[in-house]
């Protein structure tokens, strides 16, 4: 007897329902999407208990007419595909029809829709996929779609709902990403009755990040932007002290489709290398625009997964534009900070930056406004070693004639940073260096501020970055007599294993058996008591250094060598050896440890005198 048989329709849509509509987010986003699809300048989008119940979508844009009402809820039934080609260069967010198809067959659905123009609408109810009404009906241009009690017909399916707090938290999340997708279109949503937020859909991303993540989120955001060779970078990437402990507010939009991207993650990520903290991950609106054919968008039904045709030219594109925006971070480049918005404002934030924003409404910029493939120049260029000083790990000792604690020193130009080209070289402020205090900390005088330098961790950075930038190797210094490192027989096998790494950054080994190595010369600036220290702590940095979050095997041990040549905390130092370190860190040049410590704390005037209770 035959086993086996065609199923019926029903069946197959419950079956596909199941690859689109996981869960009310899922019917929030495909809706979302067909009301941007269509063309919306303003959205609302309400549910109640978590989308389970109730969710509806309302837009004004072209409607849907009443020949076509019916048709849009069968399954691969689409307006916006006709032909194969047309699929390698997908211009609009749904193109596989199946989204209403999929939705009907486990909800009950109400849609009233009126295209632009017509003297009338429709009104159209299905229940599990079978339409139970349709009729003309009088309705604002546009298209409500209300869908309640999803799953009802698939108890199966319900059971694996979670609580109706962690469903709209979901969906808060897919409204909040399509809010971001498009800032030119206003999004309105509203949560159990309470809105939750509104954008004003000017078009300005600054004002549309403000309404919907806010204030304190914005406050730490830098701009980031370049464009070239057909691809486009525009946003935001947040400041290294504002890292968070997960990735969740890493949000990318290519053509104005939420992604998600290893690769745009790790073009972020690796920006921020020696900045932040292990463990610790940047947020970031960023936008990226290019030829849609040049992205595979129909990777996953839920088309949140792309392919980029050259995955290198967007990865650089991304990386350099976030590196030039953190490289500028003194600038003025953030979202202004002033004027706290309302829950649902209408007019937002000015940025400061308002030249840079003036072109910010069209999102492929003329070719010559900063190209990241001219970036790239941009950013190797702007590490040079100062002026008159060989980058090598004593030269930062060199001294200067300034009568210590007593004269102003003027701050030397901030070194290797590249002006961006409209804003003119501002004269920096002096400082005034008072002392040290706690055999850690420097104390230095600016303006209305104290800064509190941890001269250890500053120090240690500037080494780091000089031992990076050093291209032919460090600086080395020979031995009198080998010194034989007992350092256990693994880690000796693994320092030889790694010979020729550590010879670049000043090492020469020698197997000396049992267990130790011969040590012929270390890098400079090592004192010779702490070099078997320094190779125990090098093998582990190797074992760190694969894994992911780590720095990786070459600045792990660029950070260690650094650490132990840097002035010791503790000790105390001699006024000289403070300028180069303060003078680093007054212009910006270091701010972070290697493992992305901040280096300086700042006291302001203010702070003081409110703890003086002055004010
Ligand atoms: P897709 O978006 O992949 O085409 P859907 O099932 O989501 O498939 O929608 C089917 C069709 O219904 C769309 O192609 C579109 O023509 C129409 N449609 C759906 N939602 C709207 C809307 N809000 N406004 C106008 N037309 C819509
Ligand atoms: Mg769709």
């Amino acid at each position: 007897m035959a086993k086996i048989f065609e199923m019926s329709q029903h069946m197959a849509d419950l079956i596909a329902a199941g690859e689109v509509v996981e869960r009310p987010a899922s019917v929030v986003k495909e809706l979302c999407e067909n009301a941007i699809d269509a063309g919306a300048g303003a959205l609302t989008v309400e549910i109640k208990n978590g989308g389970m119940t109730y969710i509806r979508v309302t837009d004004d844009g072209c409607g849907i007419g009443p020949e076509d009402v019916t048709t849009a809820f069968l399954r691969h039934a689409t307006s916006k595909l006709r032909k194969e080609e047309e699929l390698s260069s997908i211009k609009t967010l749904g193109f596989r029809g199946e989204a209403l198809a999929a939705i009907a067959a486990v909800s009950r659905i109400e849609m009233f829709t009126r295209e632009k123009g017509a003297s009338e609408g429709t009104f159209i109810s299905l229940e599990g996929g079978t339409v139970t009404e349709k009729s003309p009906a009088g309705c604002p241009e546009g298209t409500t779609i209300i869908v309640r009690d999803l799953f009802f017909n698939t108890p199966a399916r319900l059971k694996f709902m979670k609580k109706d707090a962690a469903e709209g938290a979901a969906v808060s999340a897919a409204v909040l990403r399509c809010a971001l997708s498009h800032p030119e279109l206003s999004v309105r949503y509203i949560r159990d009755g309470r809105e939750e937020f509104h954008t004003p859909g000017d078009g300005r991303t600054d004002s549309c990040i403000y309404s919907v993540l806010g204030r304190e989120f914005s406050s730490s955001m830098l701009e980031a932007r370049a464009s070239g060779d057909g691809i486009s970078i525009e946003g935001y990437i947040c400041s290294p002290d504002s890292a968070r402990g997960n990735r969740g507010h890493q949000f990318f939009f290519v053509n104005g489709r939420f992604v998600k991207s290893q690769l745009l993650q790790a073009a972020l990520e690796q920006a921020y290398r020696n900045r932040i903290f292990s463990g610790r991950f940047p947020s970031c609106v960023l936008y990226i625009t290019l030829n849609p054919a040049a992205v595979d968008v129909n990777v996953h039904p839920a088309k949140t997964e792309i392919k980029f045709m050259n995955e290198r030219q967007v990865f650089d594109a991304v990386h350099y534009a976030a590196k030039a925006a953190l490289d500028g971070e003194n600038r003025l480049n953030r979202i202004e900070k002033s004027s706290p918005p309302s829950p649902s404002q209408a007019v937002p934030p000015r940025p400061v930056d308002t030249a840079a924003r003036d072109s910010s409404t069209s999102p492929v910029k003329e070719k010559d406004e900063m190209p990241y493939n001219r970036g790239v120049d941009f950013v190797t260029s702007i590490q040079p070693p100062p002026e008159n000083k060989e980058p090598s790990l004593t030269g930062v000792f060199e001294q200067t004639r300034i009568v210590y604690g007593v004269s102003e020193t003027t701050m030397p130009q901030p070194v290797g940073k590249a002006p961006l080209k409209s804003e003119p070289e501002q004269e920096p402020a002096p400082y005034r260096i008072i002392g040290e205090a706690m055999s850690l900390y420097i104390i230095v005088e600016r303006g209305e501020s104290l800064f509190l330098i941890d001269k250890h961790a500053a120090h240690e950075r500037l080494l780091f970055d000089r031992l990076k930038s050093r291209e032919e190797g460090a600086m080395s210094q020979a031995l009198m007599t080998p010194l034989i490192a007992a350092v256990g027989r693994e880690e000796a096998a693994e320092l030889l294993a790694h010979k020729e790494l550590l010879f670049e950054m000043g090492f020469e080994l020698e197997d000396f058996g049992a267990g130790a190595v011969a040590v012929n010369s270390a890098p400079a600036g090592i004192e010779v008591s702490d070099i078997t220290a320094l190779l125990t702590e090098i093998c582990e940095d190797i074992r760190l250094g694969m894994k992911p979050g780590s720095l990786g095997v070459r600045d792990e041990i660029l950070a260690s060598i650094a650490c132990k040549a840097a002035i010791k905390a503790g000790k105390s130092s001699e006024p000289a050896e403070h300028l180069p370190v303060v003078s680093a860190v007054m212009s910006g040049e270091v701010k972070y440890c290697p493992h992305g410590r901040p280096v300086s704390v700042e006291l302001t005037k203010k702070s003081l005198d409110k703890s003086f209770k002055r004010i």
